[in-house]
């Protein structure tokens, strides 16, 4: 029934304010969706050949299970990571326009990218709760808005399992990553995070949510301090893979 009349009033809007798609300025012909079909299908999807860790995309052809050479040199604290794409072209424009242009309508287009990812390589009835990678204050202020929250809310809402936007905590401004290797990067966000409700997340399964991973130091981070707070396990899902 509520479906029925989502689906109805969604249809309605649609009419009324036809959606524009974010990845080429045409009218998306996805029903409820900003990103049109032919956008869709350009997405580069993170699928096979990747570490069963971090899911690193290897660029030769791997048919058996396999963890890379960075995971196996310095494990990540994490037990698994995934993503839904490759950050570049219409992922990389999109998330870019919901992280830093307020476009927060393609929160449903981005959330559907993340329950796909979910779905097909992890277990939802395992996770206990969903968790964001936390936004320092400041540059929450700045921004208005935790774009990694938005979507953990989002996933949460979907995979009917709790959000928790507060048990962890960015504590530490950090130093931008983007000129730092793997290593060093570590190191830079090494006490940026603190688990400040541990009876929160003591025995559970965490799924860490963040728009983009590129070497997983951040996910690396939140998972030790999350694991040395107690949680049983950490997985980390994103959007897009740098
Ligand atoms: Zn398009
Ligand atoms: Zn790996």
């Amino acid at each position: 029934m509520w479906d029925g009349w989502r689906e109805a009033s969604a249809r309605g809007w649609d009419w009324l304010f036809p959606r524009v798609c974010a990845g080429c300025d045409q009218m998306s012909d996805r029903e409820g969706r900003h990103l049109c079909w032919a956008c869709f299908s350009r997405i580069d999807w993170h699928a096979a050949g990747l570490c069963e860790r971090c899911g690193g995309q290897t660029e030769g052809q791997v048919s058996h299970a396999f963890v890379c050479g960075v995971c196996q040199a310095a494990p990540p604290a994490y037990d698994k990571a995934r993503s839904a794409g490759r950050f570049q072209g219409v992922l990389r424009d999109v998330i870019h326009q919901f992280k830093y242009s307020q476009a927060l309508w393609l929160k449903q287009d981005l959330t559907d990218l993340l329950c796909g990812c979910l779905s097909a390589h992890f277990s939802r009835e395992s996770i206990d709760v969903v968790i964001p990678v936390p936004l320092h204050p400041v540059r929450l202020r700045e921004r208005s808005y935790n774009q990694a929250a938005l979507l953990a809310q989002g996933l949460a809402c979907r995979i009917d399992r709790r959000f928790d936007g507060r048990s962890l905590a960015r504590i530490r401004k950090t130093q931008s990553q983007t000129l730092l290797d793997a290593s060093h990067r570590r190191a830079n966000m090494l006490g940026a995070f603190e688990v400040v409700r541990p009876e929160w997340v003591r025995g559970r399964c965490v799924l860490l949510v963040d728009d983009v991973m590129t070497t997983g130091a951040t996910l690396h981070e939140c998972a030790r301090v999350l694991k040395k707070a107690g949680a049983r396990s950490v997985w980390g899902v994103t959007v897009g893979r740098g």
